[in-house]
C-alpha cells in the first residue's frame, strides 16, 4: 500500500486530522493506495497559499509568456511520464488502460494549447464617445480558483480547468474524487518539477461532504469550477451564490444517439456501442437512449445485441479488455438498482440485466452489459443518468418525434445522428439541445472545440478559445488626456 501527500504552498502534507481515504482498486476491490482524509483547516492552508501566491511577484509578476512556457514545459512532463499515470488512473478507476493511455496521450495538448494562448489575451482600444479621454480594456484573472472533479476521467477533466486557469494567470485549489486521487499527487510533483511557483497549484484530496462547503464557500475563492453529478452540482451552485462567485458547471447527461433507416447500420452499430459500453458507461456522454428509426428497428436491435455479446469483460490493465468494471461498490449498487427499476417499469431486456460473476472478472464490480429494448421515453431509465453500462432503445417514426424524444429530458451535454442525408444532419443538429452534437461519430472532443452542456447538465465551456474567458474578468480602464478637467458637476 502506497501512501501520497496533499500539496499546500509547495510542500508535500499529511492531513491536519492525520487520517487517510483508501483508493479502492475496483478490479481487485482491494485498497491499493492512501491519500490524506483533508480537513477544513487544511482547505483554510491551501486557499491561503493560492491567494498569497496569486498576489505574488513570482506569479502576477510574471510575463504571459512565460506562464505559457511553464505550461510547455508541464506538457513535455506529462508525455513523458503518461503510461505509468495511465496505470495509476486505471488501478484507482477501474477504466480500460486503452483509454486512460489515450486520455495521457492527450492531455499535453491542452496545456500546450492553452500555454500558447497565455500572451495572446489581448484587451481592446475602444473608440470612445468622450473627448480627450484614452478608454481601453484588459483581461484578468478572477484569483483563486477551486476545481472540484469527478473520477472518470480524472486527469482529463482536471486539465480541462487547469490548463485555462493557469494560462490565465489564476492560482488554484483542486479537490479531485476521493475515488481516485492518486493521479492528481502525482501531477503535483509534475508542476513542481516545470517550476510552477509555489502555492499556485494546491492540491488537497478528501471526501466532498466534509470540505467541499469549506472550498466553496471560502471568501477568498473567487470561482468554482465544478465537474461531477447534478444533484452535488446545484448544491455547489446554491453555496456558490451566496459568496457571489463565479460559476461553471460540468454535469451529468442522458445523451441520445440517434439511428435513421439511411444510415450505415455496421457505423451506426459501432457508434451506439461505443457510445456506452466502452468505459462500462461511466462518461458524462454516455450516449445511453439509442433512438431507432422504426423502418430498421428489429433488425438494428437484432445485430446490435449480437454485437454486445462478443464484449470481451475483464481486467482494465490488459489492453485486450473491452469492458472494465464499475468503479465504486456505490455506483455497482445504483446501476443494479436502475436495471431493477427498468424491469419494473416494463422496459424489455434483451442483453445482461445483472452483475458479471465469472472467475476471471475476480471480485470487481463488474455490471453484464445490458440492453433495455421498446423503452417508453417517459420511464425513469429513459429519463435518469445511470452512469452504468444500462443502454435504452426507444424506436421514433419521424425527425419530429426524434428531436422531441431526444430535447425531452432535462439534460442537454449532447447527442448523436447517424445519416448519410445533409439536410437530416443539419436540421437535427439545429434543433436537438444539447452542447455537442455528433455526426456519424460519437465522442469526439478536442482541446480546439467548445465542450459543456445545455440545460441541466451544465453552466459555462472548458475546451476551445472561448472557454478561457471563463477564467478572466474584463476591466475599462479610462485615462484623461484632455488639458482641461471638465465641469466636475456634470457626468461626463
Ligand atoms: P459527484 O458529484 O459525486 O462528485 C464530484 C466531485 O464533487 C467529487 O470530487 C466529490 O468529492 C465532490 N463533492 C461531493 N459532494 C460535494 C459537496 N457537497 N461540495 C463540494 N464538492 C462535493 O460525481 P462523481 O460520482 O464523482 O462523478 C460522476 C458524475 O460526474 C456524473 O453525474 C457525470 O455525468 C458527471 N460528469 C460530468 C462531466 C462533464 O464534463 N459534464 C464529465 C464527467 C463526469
Amino acid at each position: 500500500m502506497q501512501d501520497y501527500d496533499m500539496l499546500i504552498g509547495g510542500n508535500w502534507a499529511a492531513s491536519a486530522g492525520k487520517q487517510w481515504v483508501e483508493s479502492v482498486n475496483p478490479f481487485t476491490a482491494k485498497a491499493w493506495a492512501r491519500v490524506p482524509r483533508g480537513t477544513v483547516a487544511d482547505v483554510d492552508r491551501a486557499v491561503s497559499a493560492a491567494k498569497h501566491a496569486f498576489v505574488s511577484k513570482e506569479w502576477s509578476g510574471m510575463t504571459a509568456s512565460a506562464r505559457g512556457l511553464l505550461l510547455f514545459r508541464l506538457a513535455d512532463l506529462i508525455a513523458k511520464h503518461a503510461e505509468e499515470i495511465a496505470k495509476v488512473e486505471t488501478t484507482d478507476n477501474g477504466k480500460l488502460i486503452n483509454e486512460m493511455a489515450g486520455q495521457l496521450r492527450y492531455i499535453p495538448q491542452w496545456f500546450r494549447y492553452f500555454g500558447g494562448l497565455a500572451d495572446k489575451l489581448e484587451g481592446r482600444v475602444i473608440p470612445i464617445d468622450k473627448p480627450g479621454v484614452l478608454n481601453f480594456t484588459r483581461y484578468e484573472p478572477l484569483g483563486v480558483v477551486v476545481a472540484i472533479t469527478p473520477w472518470n476521467s480524472p486527469l482529463m477533466l482536471a486539465t480541462w480547468k487547469l490548463a485555462p486557469l493557469l494560462a490565465a494567470g489564476n492560482t488554484v485549489v483542486w479537490k479531485p474524487s476521493e475515488h481516485s486521487s492518486v493521479s492528481a499527487l502525482i501531477l503535483g510533483k509534475l508542476f513542481k518539477e516545470a517550476g510552477f511557483p509555489d502555492g499556485v497549484v494546491n492540491i488537497v484530496t478528501g471526501f466532498g461532504n466534509e470540505i467541499g462547503e469549506r472550498l466553496v464557500t471560502h471568501p477568498d475563492v473567487a470561482k468554482v469550477a465544478f465537474t461531477g453529478g447534478d444533484q452535488t452540482g446545484q448544491h455547489v451552485y446554491e453555496q456558490a451564490a451566496r459568496g457571489i462567485k463565479h460559476v461553471t458547471l460540468e454535469l451529468g447527461g442522458k445523451s441520445a444517439n440517434i439511428v435513421f433507416d439511411d444510415a450505415s447500420m455496421d457505423d451506426a452499430i459501432k457508434g451506439v456501442i461505443s457510445g456506452i459500453f466502452a468505459a462500462s458507461g461511466q462518461t458524462c456522454i454516455a450516449g445511453s437512449r439509442a433512438l431507432i428509426h422504426r423502418p430498421i428497428y428489429n433488425e438494428f436491435v437484432g445485430k446490435l445485441v449480437e454485437f454486445a455479446k462478443t464484449a470481451k469483460m475483464g481486467d482494465p490493465l490488459s489492453t485486450e479488455t473491452q469492458v472494465g468494471p464499475v468503479t465504486t461498490p456505490q455506483q455497482y449498487k445504483k446501476v443494479l438498482e436502475y436495471i431493477q427499476i427498468a424491469k419494473d417499469e416494463g422496459a424489455k431486456c434483451v442483453l445482461g440485466g445483472g452483475p458479471a460473476k465469472r472467475p476471471e472478472l475476480g471480485d470487481g464490480w463488474f455490471v453484464e452489459p445490458t440492453i433495455f429494448s421498446e423503452v417508453d421515453p417517459k420511464m425513469r431509465i429513459a429519463q435518469e443518468e445511470v452512469f452504468g453500462p444500462v443502454l435504452s432503445i426507444i424506436p421514433f417514426d419521424t425527425e419530429e418525434q426524434a428531436i422531441e424524444i431526444a430535447n425531452g429530458t432535462i439534460f442537454g451535454l449532447a447527442a448523436g445522428v447517424w445519416t448519410k442525408s445533409m439536410r437530416r444532419a443539419l436540421v437535427m443538429s439545429e434543433k436537438l439541445q444539447a452542447g455537442t452534437v455528433w455526426v456519424n461519430t460519437y465522442m469526439a472532443v478536442s482541446y480546439l472545440s467548445p465542450f459543456g452542456g445545455y440545460k441541466r447538465s451544465g453552466i459555462g465551456r472548458e475546451s476551445g478559445i472561448e472557454s478561457i474567458r471563463e477564467y478572466l474578468q474584463t476591466k475599462s480602464i479610462w485615462i484623461d488626456v484632455s488639458e482641461s478637467t471638465p465641469n466636475p458637476f456634470v457626468m461626463r
